[in-house]
């Protein structure tokens, strides 16, 4: 099944045990001075351990000021490189190889990661992102970055790297000098596509002038700039003929940049969707070429390989999810491996929000020295909710030694991450969800269904803890007709209990309501919408999209007065109207369910996780059951 995949691949010099890549994520686990930390070290070991046949590192920068995030590699001193030389010899000595990407973020920076440094760029025109103008880079600065980029590769080479990958994709800084929409120079540096791609090629000449020849040196390119009107495809695959010439030894295509407003859009939810452009670069260079970008399954991996259409996959977000990815492809446990859902909570969201990657499924991750570190001894422990927080917690307790049992008060797993997967784009959800419940299963974990876990169960199991993972039951305001019959909860229309009629009012447009009201605009013909107190809806660019084009109407800084047999009366502006309404669907939030940690706090020791206590989602699920367990 997996012929290619698993082949053992030589990439310049080097061999490859499989063509299985880990392509480069920002962790932010290092220190802000550019050191390494054990974390880090950690995190990227048990990648190796998991059998990947090469690991590129996330953006090691050049110059202290030269980042985008505050606590990522660097390689500007020569005293960084005795920690990276005990990093290399670890990731060696499971057989991986290991590539140093480095970079300059260029205007996607701001003063607050950079120790207050205005961000340079080719020209000062701000990142539609990060918004703060940047200046513009002189050239006597280029010529000094020119330098330092070989110098940090000489570092990375002296240090034990397989080799450098260069980074001139997502929208830094060499990013910026090909793209005439950032690129305004008018010296040498700027203009024609030689000017543009003048300090690329630079940078290429003295990374090899440093390393030689027999060092890999790779880079990894956008295959289009996502701007409008921007670089598309065939610029690109010039592009890429005149990175071979330079004398890269691969490429690892991507695509946009963090700014161009057009990234998220539903082609990304699709499998392979950089594929066909691989596959168009790869007909112009001999060099090998990396396909990355939502290539979860081995099979669909296999299949781009058979195709002629990359020569090796990368996955960075699979490799959170599971990091022993490759050996259980090896080994036949297909369904062992637990999947990326795409929900980009915990390691994009958890970035952008300035903190450290993390994973809502593998919660894990930047963990694995704790998890190294507890051994507990076996306890006692009861569970109550068979939810995402529950079974996670189950499935480390389990792991951990405990005897556990988890009781569940309806008649199935998963909570509300089973509703989860209905809206449209979503469907992948049902991956956690089952491969939570194969792990209760294969882990025997005595779970009991249509049981709540009561005071009087505790006090005759008397347990040495409890994890109260009951997480949250939906908010029904008090409002005029919210009993009538054609009033429905979300969930349940999610789930295919209640048969919608035209007309379909959704009160509530944070992101149960958002999504449900697409679920529902998707399923029927009828009229759908969405009304909401706040001035503006859950903000998915992605289901804002599918609002606008199956016609979802949202009424925002809107209140919802009272349900009739026909219609809602909401007030917007202290005037009410009437919303056309046969089936209205309440999505007003979640309260806590943590009534029983009240009851059983004097009987033993009593965790409260996830949505049991304040509204939240899966990823804080996830992680406070680590945290309960690694407590108790
Ligand atoms: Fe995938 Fe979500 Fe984990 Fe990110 S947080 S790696 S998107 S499952």
């Amino acid at each position: 099944m997996y012929d290619k995949l698993l082949a053992p691949y030589t990439l310049k010099n080097v061999e490859l045990k499989n063509r299985l890549v880990v392509t480069a994520m920002v962790t932010n686990y290092c220190k802000e001075d550019g050191f390494l930390t054990d974390r880090w070290m950690r995190y990227h070991e048990e990648k190796a351990k998991g059998g990947w046949g090469m690991i590129i590192t996330e953006d090691y920068c050049f110059r202290p000021e030269g980042k985008g995030y505050n606590r990522i590699p660097g390689l500007f001193l020569d005293e960084q490189i005795p920690l990276n030389k005990v990093f290399t010899d670890k990731i060696h000595s499971y057989g991986s190889r290991i590539i140093c990407q480095i970079y300059h973020p260029g205007r996607q920076s701001n003063q607050y990661v950079n120790g207050g440094h205005q961000p340079v760029a080719p020209s000062a025109i701000p990142c539609p992102w990060l918004k703060q103008i940047p200046r513009a880079i002189t050239v006597e600065e280029i010529h000094e970055y020119v330098s330092q980029f070989g110098d940090a590769a000489l570092r990375a080479k002296k240090a034990g790297f397989d080799g450098v990958e260069i980074h001139l994709a997502h929208g830094y800084l060499l990013f910026e000098m090909l793209s005439p929409h950032v690129n305004k120079r008018t010296d040498e540096y700027g203009g024609c596509f030689k000017n543009r791609f003048r300090m690329i090629r630079e940078v290429f000449e003295d990374v090899k002038k440093k390393v030689g020849e027999d060092f890999i040196v790779g880079t990894r390119l956008s295959y289009q700039d996502g701007y409008k009107g921007g670089r598309g495809l065939y610029d690109s695959m010039e592009l890429a003929m005149n990175l071979e010439t330079a004398g890269a030894d691969y490429l690892n295509v991507t695509f946009g940049s963090y700014g161009d407003h057009n990234s998220y859009d539903r082609d990304v939810q699709k499998h392979g969707f950089v594929t066909h452009a691989c596959s168009e670069i790869k007909k112009v260079v001999s060099i090998p070429v990396i396909d990355t970008n939502r290539i979860t399954t081995g099979g669909v991996a296999e299949a781009i390989l058979q195709a002629g259409e990359a020569d090796l996959i990368g996955m960075e977000r699979t490799s959170l999810a599971d990091p022993h990815y490759p050996n259980k492809l090896k080994k036949g446990q297909e369904e062992q491996i637990r999947h990326c859902i795409n929900c980009n909570i915990g390691c994009y969201g958890s970035l952008l929000s300035g903190g450290t990657c993390s994973c809502l499924v593998n919660p894990e991750v930047g963990r694995e020295i704790e998890m190294d570190n507890f051994k507990p001894e076996s306890k006692r422990v009861l569970i109550a909710g068979g939810g995402p927080g529950g079974m996670e917690a189950a499935y480390q307790a389990v792991r951990a030694g405990h005897k556990v049992t988890l009781y569940e008060a309806s008649d199935f797993l998963g909570g509300q991450l089973v509703s989860a997967a209905f809206p449209p784009m979503k469907g992948e959800v049902a991956l956690f969800t089952s491969w939570l419940i194969r792990q209760m299963k294969d882990l025997k974990v005595d779970f009991r269904l249509n049981t709540p876990l009561t005071r009087a169960i505790v006090e005759e199991e008397k347990p040495d803890a409890v994890i109260v993972a009951t997480g949250g039951s939906a908010i029904v305001p008090n409002i005029p007709g919210i009993d009538l019959p054609h009033v429905h909860k979300a969930e349940d229309v999610l789930l295919g209990k209640v048969v919608t009629g035209e007309d379909v009012v959704v009160c509530g447009g944070g992101e149960v309501g958002v999504e449900t009201a697409t679920a529902i605009a998707f399923r029927c013909n009828g009229k759908v919408s969405v009304v909401e107190m706040l001035p503006s809806v859950f903000p998915s660019l992605d289901f804002r999209k599918l609002m606008d084009e199956y016609e979802v109407d949202r009424y925002t800084s809107t209140k919802v007065k009272e349900i009739k047999e026909d219609c809602v009366i909401v007030e917007k502006n202290g005037e009410e109207c009437a919303i056309p309404a046969k089936t209205v669907v309440l999505a007003f939030g979640y309260k806590p369910n943590n009534t029983l940690a009240e009851e059983l706090k004097d009987l033993c020791d009593v965790k409260v996780i996830g949505g049991s206590i304040k509204t939240s989602n899966a990823f804080a699920a996830t992680t406070d059951a680590l945290n309960a367990v690694l407590d108790i």
